[in-house]
């Protein structure tokens, strides 16, 4: 039976780390790392993650300034805001949370954000730099994982290390940063033949792909580490993974739990890539 990776603790862990060190930073240098939130209409998801980005930010001590623009609102205005908090020096990260509304070109948005201040880490610069390990902030959700894994002891170098999933906020930046750690790395995704012959060799295996349960056991080799970055809400309203825990379990050596696992570790990944951008 796998040990299960409890991603609520590590990130509890992570966030009174991050407390300390902001208090720190607060007696030391007399900084207190700022974090600027821009919502955009009224997604009842967005709305839910961004209380908990504002009350993360509350509890280490972080100034949280939330900016609520109704559904309506054309790019000029969001620019504006960007514009002014890129020169604010109190706001040290800026996040737009997505998705935004259909009028609303996202790249645009998140390229107009000062790379320093991208503590999502989905600017081009950042994402480019990802190749070249000088990136200002890297993915939360990528670094999170990575967290786990080291806070769990597990190696990652060397490990033939398979990813399900090649999107731009998870699967691309996760394969480079496991890269960067020396991984062997497969992406795969819907085009992607034979999958479990694929995932079948992964002493890592990470999912992330949006479907619920799809890694069942007969696709995961003895003893993996399996990651399940998945959250699906189910016609009962119940989250699910991407990963069929209950069978997957029996076989892995380690797994992360939905929710429970990867989930928590995003935000904790956030206010880290914030407190880092008021040391820049
Ligand atoms: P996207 O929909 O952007 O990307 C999904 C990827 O998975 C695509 O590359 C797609 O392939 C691939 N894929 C989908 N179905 C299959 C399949 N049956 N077989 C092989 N590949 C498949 O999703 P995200 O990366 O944004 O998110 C993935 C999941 O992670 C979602 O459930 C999301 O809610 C969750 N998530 C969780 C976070 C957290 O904090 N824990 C943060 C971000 C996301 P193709 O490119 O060919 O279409």
């Amino acid at each position: 039976m796998a040990i299960i990776i409890d991603g609520k603790k590590i990130s509890q862990d992570v966030r009174n780390e991050i407390k300390e060190k902001a208090l720190h930073l607060k007696e030391v240098r007399g900084i207190i790392p700022g974090l600027a939130v821009i919502l955009v209409g009224d997604d009842s998801a967005s709305e839910i993650y961004v209380k908990r980005k504002e009350n993360a930010c509350r509890e280490a001590g972080f100034l949280s300034k939330e900016f609520r623009l109704p559904a309506d609102t054309d790019e000029k205005e969001i620019f504006d805001i960007i514009y002014k908090l890129n020169r604010d020096e109190t706001i040290h990260g800026i996040l737009v949370q997505l998705p935004l509304p259909k009028q609303i070109n996202p790249e645009s948005v998140i390229e107009a954000v000062d790379p320093k201040k991208d503590v999502d880490g989905f600017h081009p610069y950042n994402l480019g730099h990802l190749f070249t390990g000088d990136a200002f902030h890297n993915s939360c959700t990528p670094s999170g994982i990575l967290e786990l894994l080291d806070r769990y002891g597990i190696e990652i170098k060397g490990k033939e290390t398979v990813i399900v999933g090649r999107s731009n906020i998870v699967g691309k930046p996760l394969a480079m940063m496991l890269l960067k750690r020396h991984a062997t790395i497969t992406i795969c995704h819907t085009r992607t033949k034979n999958l479990s012959e694929v995932t079948k060799r992964a002493e890592i295996l990470i999912a992330a792909a949006g479907s619920p349960e799809m890694i069942k056991g007969n696709m995961v080799r003895q003893d993996a580490v399996v990651i399940d970055v998945g959250i699906n809400r189910l016609g009962n309203g119940k989250l699910a993974g991407d990963v069929a825990f209950s069978e997957v379990s029996k076989k892995a050596s380690y797994i992360t739990p939905v929710p429970g696992g990867v989930g928590p570790m995003t935000i904790a990944m956030l206010l880290m890539n914030t407190l880092n951008a008021a040391l820049i």
